[in-house]
């Protein structure tokens, strides 16, 4: 087993990271009932009457709370902030299947921030291309704001180390820092 697969990333009810576990701890966890597998590693774990995958990404069943930061500008937050549906076409969709979009495009000076980035899905951000949602013919379903309701901690980790499996719930570029785990 690599390095690489034998840390699981700990997320909150929100989707937001908590901390890195052990793949142990979160197997733990996972026979407590207390989280649900989000993402999972290719490799097996061979228990007595079972095989499953090692879980990458585990998710708290129950919330989860802290307080008074400031919500976290990161993609998987964005997503949970819109209920992980295409804020153009209204439909939910796994991490997998969703984007980000600029609603103001940034060859037009559209900035990254709360408000100027949606959830949206391939399809909506493949029709769209770099034009505003009017110009496409597209309506957002809710003028995107930041939010307050978010907990919000940052997870450090090794830029050299973090799983694939990890990048969708981890913050964008600047958040991710150095040789420092478990927060
Ligand atoms: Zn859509």
């Amino acid at each position: 087993m690599t390095c690489a697969t034998s840390r699981t990333l700990l997320l909150s009810q929100g989707y937001e990271p908590i901390k890195v576990i052990s793949w142990q701890r979160a197997i733990t966890l996972l026979t407590l009932g207390k989280v649900e597998v989000v993402e999972e590693y290719d490799t097996d774990i061979r228990a007595v009457s079972l095989i499953i995958k090692i879980p990458a990404v585990v998710r708290l069943l129950r919330g989860f709370r802290r307080h008074a930061k400031p919500v976290k500008f990161s993609r998987v937050n964005i997503y949970a902030r819109d209920g992980y549906k295409c804020q153009y076409c209204g439909v939910r969709c796994s991490v997998a299947e969703l984007t980000y979009d600029h609603v103001v495009p940034r060859a037009r000076g559209g900035k990254t921030t709360w408000e100027n980035i949606v959830t949206c899905c391939y399809p909506c951000n493949g029709a769209k291309g770099s034009r505003t949602p009017t110009e496409a013919g597209l309506r957002l379903r809710v003028a995107p704001a930041r939010p307050t309701w978010v907990p919000s901690v940052t997870i450090r980790v090794s830029t050299r180390s973090v799983p694939d499996a990890w990048r969708d719930y981890l913050y964008w570029t600047g958040e991710i820092e150095h040789d420092d785990l478990e927060g």
